[in-house]
């Protein structure tokens, strides 16, 4: 579908709707595009809206670096959460956010409570590294963080909890 900004001899100005340019073309050229206020069929297009122009050449935001992209579908994860759900979370999103998710569960241990004590252990060498997950209290998360120890806080939604015990 094309929209094209029309004008009549009489300079009234009009959208046009086609299937495409040489649909406009040959609609025109047989008389059937009309000025819908005086029905003048001496019809000449008008470039396109400025609008569309700035649209088209806005700037491309600077590509996210890889640290922003891991956080990025987290951020979105939030908003999965009945709390704070958005409107624009499409059911789309939410298979991926779920497919991300259910991809770190499936490629990390349980450690359960014992992940400030394991992510520790790993982080001085008293045990072989590996993806863990677990819960930790924010007390915990805090002391880890400044221990440099790298944690990642991953809301679970409630849905994906139960087929994972
Ligand atoms: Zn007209």
């Amino acid at each position: 579908m094309k929209v094209l900004n029309l004008q009549c001899g009489q300079s009234h100005v009009f959208e046009g709707w086609f299937g495409s340019e040489e649909d406009y073309q040959s609609q025109r050229a047989r008389g059937l595009v009309a000025c819908p206020l005086c029905g003048d069929d001496q019809v000449n297009k008008l470039p396109s809206a400025p609008r569309l122009n700035l649209g088209a050449t806005e700037p491309v935001k600077p590509a996210n670096s890889p640290a922003a992209s891991i956080e990025e579908p987290l951020m979105v994860a939030n908003a999965v959460s009945p709390d704070t759900a958005a409107p624009m979370v499409t059911q789309q999103m939410q298979a991926a956010i779920l497919n991300a998710m259910k991809h770190v569960l499936a490629n990390t241990e349980d450690v359960g409570a014992q992940f400030a004590e394991e992510a520790r252990k790993m982080h001085y060498g008293e045990t072989l590294d590996r993806s863990i997950r677990g819960q930790a209290t924010r007390e915990e998360a805090e002391s880890l963080r400044e221990e440099g120890i790298e944690i990642m806080s991953l809301p679970i939604p409630d849905i994906l909890k139960g087929s994972l015990q």
